[in-house]
């Protein structure tokens, strides 16, 4: 495919470009010579200097977004070679799992395309319209280097309005199951790819409840509010916990039930709003050594950042009476819009109009296979803090 555009940046805008940020803001446009049209275009310096191709979608707020900083085709063999230094990664990075996060967009340099893989089969997200138009390549390629059984396509995200997209959701090559069985850790897990949320299965987390699952103590108390299909609550209830788990979406508790089970496990599954549930209901199963806090990001715009800020702050005041006296929490937040600092201020003033003193023990950050280069920040959305109250 041949560039159509040519985006010219504002002088001095140019040098986050080189130095690996991948998107050009509307602000940072200074001329478009083409197509007023999403396609193919390279970026220009104010000297006319090419610096890079990428994707051109005159409605977005980004409107210019890095493939690549090199002067090359953009083909077929190009998302070839894309997809296997992605997936080469994975193979050395990931361990104990037949499930990961292939391709995590800009920080695999593939703007807007994210690729979860259970076992055989892949579920994709498109976000961007630039991606979109672009499917025709990167699709063949994804056949040809995953050998995929079956790829469904999930790209029911809000963000897809701002780009000119609808939300739309199924099968791009193969039969997709309705789930997917895969291994986690030892432990048998399920993806709902077709009705669960985001592509099935919170893979994110995996280095969390490995941690988790390292620091408890047979016989604690665990309470594991937001817990979806049950994923922290298997690796507490495998490490000799007692757990009650709480999320609001029966068909993942469902699901949460038969993985117990089919793992030999038992879980106290509660289908609650849990910030009714902490406040009202968990204190008869309680008191806790352990509650786990893991809410969905409720915030994705700087707007909603601070509607965020205090839902969180609810569910900490609300869980620390909750806690046996030196009982300890993970609280996490999955918006790049609540920093951690923020998060750990929140949890701070929670801890403080409690009475009581909350200590940090650690901090941790989404596993390996959601690569976060340092070039571009939003990439390190998620983060939990370790606490223990006294
Ligand atoms: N901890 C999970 C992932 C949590 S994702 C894991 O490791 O897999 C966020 C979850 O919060 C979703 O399952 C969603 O159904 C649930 N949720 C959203 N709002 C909720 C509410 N008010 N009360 C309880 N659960 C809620």
């Amino acid at each position: 495919m041949k560039p159509e555009a040519v985006v010219k940046i504002v002088e001095g805008r140019e040098k986050k470009i080189k130095t690996f940020y991948p998107w050009v803001q509307k602000e940072e446009v200074r001329r478009v010579e083409g197509p007023k049209k999403v396609c193919l275009a390279t970026l220009e310096d104010f000297n006319g200097e090419q610096i890079a191709i990428g994707t051109y979608n005159p409605i977005s707020r980004f409107p210019f977004r890095v493939l690549t900083l090199e002067d090359e085709p953009i083909d077929q063999a190009f998302f070839e070679r894309k997809f296997r230094t992605a997936f080469e990664l994975r193979e050395k990075l990931v361990t104990d799992t037949n499930a990961w996060r292939a391709v995590f967009s800009e920080a695999d340099q593939i703007p807007g395309l994210i690729i979860d893989k259970y076992g055989d089969h892949l579920v994709v997200q498109v976000r961007s319209a630039g991606m979109e138009m672009l499917k025709p390549l990167w699709l063949p390629a994804l056949i040809a280097v995953s050998g995929a059984e079956s790829i469904l396509e999930k790209s029911e995200m809000a963000g897809r309005k701002e780009e000119g997209l609808e939300p739309v959701a199924g099968p791009l090559h193969g039969t997709p199951p309705d789930s997917v069985e895969f291994n986690e850790t030892g432990l048998a897990m399920t993806a709902l790819i077709q009705d669960g949320l985001k592509t099935g299965y919170y893979l994110d987390q995996r280095s969390a409840r490995r941690e988790l699952a390292a620091k408890i103590r047979p016989g604690d108390k665990v309470l594991d509010a937001f817990c979806y299909t049950g994923g922290f609550s298997l690796y507490a209830a495998r490490a000799g916990a007692d757990v009650t788990a709480v999320d609001i979406h029966g068909g993942a508790l469902a699901a949460a039930d038969r993985q117990a089970q089919a793992n030999d496990l038992s879980v106290d599954f509660v289908e609650a709003n849990a910030f009714d549930y902490l406040v009202e209901g968990a204190e008869d199963k309680g008191p806790f050594d352990w509650i786990i806090l893991d809410p969905p990001a409720i915030a994705k715009t700087a707007q909603k950042r601070d509607s965020l800020k205090w839902g969180v702050w609810k569910l900490v005041h609300a869980a620390i009476p909750l806690l046996k006296p030196g009982g300890r929490m993970l609280v996490c937040s999955c918006s790049y819009q609540l920093s951690l600092q923020k998060l750990l201020d929140v949890c701070r003033l929670a801890a403080g109009d409690n009475g009581k003193q909350i200590f940090v023990e650690g901090v941790t950050y989404q596993d390996l296979d959601h690569p976060a280069p340092l070039s571009f920040p939003e990439s390190l959305y998620l983060k939990g803090v370790w606490l223990r109250v006294d």
